[in-house]
């Protein structure tokens, strides 16, 4: 009998616990077990996913009751052409998806954005956020604890920064709602995407706070934060990286590649992203945008819940008049595309999380920005970039496929 068939039936006889096998065993024999004792009482073949290519030890801190790895298959979209902060330049992206017909049109529009010269791209803003929440008697003492905090966020900066080498405090703003006092406290946390190092920076704040004040602390995390649910403070406040692109499309470029017009994408833009988005009550106003995001999250290790905040953003496409070559002004030909995207809330990190795992470490090597970024933040933000960019391009296509009804023959070819 093998150590893991042995470990399998101590587990079905009860006397082991599936999460104790790894002091019994090593990793590898430990996730040996677990499945040989899934396949007892399930019946399941857990062939595939136990044909995994990482040492399982490496994946301790990502993931607990290990089995296996789900496979899910990578495609790469590009050259991207991008003009940004962090990254100029044409780069790759892997895209992990299930969904075909997806890289096939992110990649016609990152085609369309080449053929129109690049995107320009930029990271508006930075900042990762944690929102405790804390009792207090009454709205008086509230306020009370509500200008402290105001008045004190160096106090509050140093206990923070105490605990982490490269996080930054850079914001604390106080809510009042009756006897609760949320406080979202906002870090600069370089390339990392920072909630554990928030988390744990915020806790050593919290207690100067509770100190120095009548404020108790009930969990430290408030959901104002907001992590993982949809919400409306990531779409004003931004969370993670803000990060926008833009793109100027010549007319005959939209027709070689779009197979339609300006005109028809900027009217199938106001009518679905917009208008049908406002009726709707979405926070998202935008054609697809998460499908692009979780598929570079997936492929490059990123907290793939943090799709709900990276569906936060607006998608813009407006007619410009025709810029004569010498740039003086239009010269009477018919507009180009105006195409912009602008993700509010942004979570990514090049170090941490699953960044550190085999497939994920390779697929960040693809964009040119694992590890930590030189200086501190400037992978994260190349990356975010570059992500935004792909996000317009499958924008772009997206659009180019409803205004010229191509949707479903693309799906019917592609995804079938
Ligand atoms: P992490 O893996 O916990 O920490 C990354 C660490 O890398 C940082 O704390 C930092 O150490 C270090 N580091 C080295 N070079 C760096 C650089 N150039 N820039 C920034 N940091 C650098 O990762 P995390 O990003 O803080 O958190 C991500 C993880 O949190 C994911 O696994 C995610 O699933 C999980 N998560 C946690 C919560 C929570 O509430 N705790 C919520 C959602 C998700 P120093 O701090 O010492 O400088």
């Amino acid at each position: 009998m093998t150590d893991a068939e042995e470990l399998a039936g101590r587990v079905a006889e009860g006397e082991l616990r599936l999460h104790e096998l790894e002091q019994h065993a090593d990793a590898e024999v430990a996730a040996e077990a677990r499945r040989r004792l899934l396949a007892d009482e399930t019946d399941a073949d857990l062939e595939a996913i136990g044909a995994y290519t990482f040492d399982a030890a490496d994946a301790a801190p990502n993931v607990e009751n290990m089995v296996g790895a789900a496979q899910v298959p990578m495609g790469v979209v590009g050259p991207i052409r991008v003009d940004g902060a962090a990254v100029s330049g044409s780069k790759f992206l892997p895209l992990a998806t299930t969904e075909g017909a997806l890289v096939a049109s992110v990649n016609r529009g990152c085609a369309t954005i080449r053929a129109a010269g690049g995107a320009t791209a930029r990271v508006l803003e930075n900042g990762m956020t944690r929102a405790p929440v804390f009792r207090v008697d009454d709205v008086g003492e509230a306020a009370e604890v509500a200008a402290w905090v105001e008045g004190n966020v160096d106090a509050l900066a140093e206990a923070a920064e105490a605990t982490t080498s490269h996080g930054e405090l850079t914001e604390v703003t106080p809510y009042v709602v009756g006897d609760n006092v949320f406080c979202r406290f906002v870090y600069d946390t370089k390339d990392a995407m920072g909630m554990n190092m928030a988390t744990i920076a915020t806790e050593a704040a919290c207690e100067v706070l509770a100190e120095e004040t009548p404020a108790e602390l009930v969990a430290l995390s408030g959901n104002l934060c907001a992590d993982k649910k949809p919400a409306a403070v990531n779409s004003v406040e931004g969370r993670g990286r803000t990060v926008a692109a833009d793109v100027v499309v010549p007319r005959d470029v939209v027709e070689r590649y779009l197979k339609t017009t300006p005109e028809a994408i900027a009217e199938a833009n106001t009518r679905k992203n917009h208008v049908g988005s406002a009726k709707a009550g979405s926070l998202g106003f935008n054609a697809h945008v998460a499908n692009t995001v979780a598929a570079a999250f997936l492929a490059t290790g990123q907290d793939i819940a943090q799709v709900v905040e990276g569906a936060n953003a607006i998608t813009t496409a407006d007619v410009r008049p025709a810029r004569a070559p010498d740039d003086e002004g239009t010269d009477g030909r018919q507009g180009d595309l105006y195409a912009s995207l602008t993700i509010a809330s942004l979570e990514v990190g090049t170090v941490g999380g699953g960044t550190k795992l085999p497939t994920q470490s390779e697929a960040l090597d693809v964009v040119g920005v694992r590890g930590g970024g030189d200086p501190a933040g400037a992978n994260a933000d190349a990356l975010a970039e570059v992500i935004c960019t792909a996000a317009l391009a499958g924008e772009l296509s997206l659009l180019g496929a409803l205004a010229s009804n191509h949707l479903a023959s693309a799906h019917a070819e592609l995804g079938r």
